[in-house]
């Protein structure tokens, strides 16, 4: 059975006129569900307008959520440096996330990052919808679990289906990969530059796809 709509969502707050410019701006005031109360601001997708590929993480995390900007931390300079070894120029990509607000829980004087649920991952969902209809790119491609599962359904397994290309409502492919800071999180120097190099093979398969 199709999953109930959330009460309210992301949708309440959209304006009249759907541009990247007027969607941003009507973002920064959401409170299409109660992680407005978490995050320090709304961080919303960046990019040009007609990127071929659309990057979705699943949430802004520490760094990211107090300057503003998607993909910025450690985790976005380990993408940067993974686009430029694949042939990818991140200036003709968008990058977004799945849920625009920072979630986390205290863990002494730090801010541990905590997954988003089913239920604001439903609420922000018309945000990435309307920055899809807008850049309309050729890929979007899922970074991590849950951007995967959110975008290809709960049953689809990044381990076993990276790199695969789906077709999708949201644009003619989605594929998926890993996403960055979990390559940063790998227990050890060897398993980390495995995970890099399994990383920069699926975007150099992007890069085939959209060349
Ligand atoms: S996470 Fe998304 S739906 Fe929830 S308040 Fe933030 S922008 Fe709105």
């Amino acid at each position: 059975m199709p999953r109930k709509p959330p009460e309210r969502s992301a949708a309440d707050f959209f304006p009249p006129k759907i541009t990247l410019p007027s969607l941003r701006t009507a973002a920064a005031d959401c409170k299409g569900c109660d992680l407005w109360k978490r995050g320090t601001q709304t961080v919303f997708g960046e990019g040009t307008r007609r990127s071929v590929v659309m990057f979705v993480g699943e949430q802004p995390g520490n760094e990211e959520d107090l300057t503003g900007k998607p993909f910025v931390g450690p985790a976005g300079r380990l993408f940067d440096k993974a686009l430029e070894e694949a042939g990818i120029d991140r200036k003709q990509t968008y990058v977004t996330n799945i849920v625009k607000h920072f979630n986390w829980e205290p863990r002494g004087k730090r801010r541990i990052h905590k997954k988003p649920n089913a239920l604001e991952i439903a609420a922000c969902r018309p945000w990435l919808e309307a920055e899809a209809a807008v850049v309309k790119p050729e890929v979007i491609v899922a970074l991590g679990a849950t951007a995967a599962q959110a975008l290809l359904g709960p049953k689809f397994r990044v381990t076993k289906q990276r790199g695969e290309l789906f077709e999708s409502t949201l644009a003619p492919y989605v594929m998926a990969t890993v996403h960055p800071s979990s390559i940063l999180r790998a227990p050890d120097d060897e398993t980390r530059r495995l995970e890099y190099r399994y990383f920069v093979n699926d975007l150099k398969k992007l890069a085939r796809v959209i060349k």
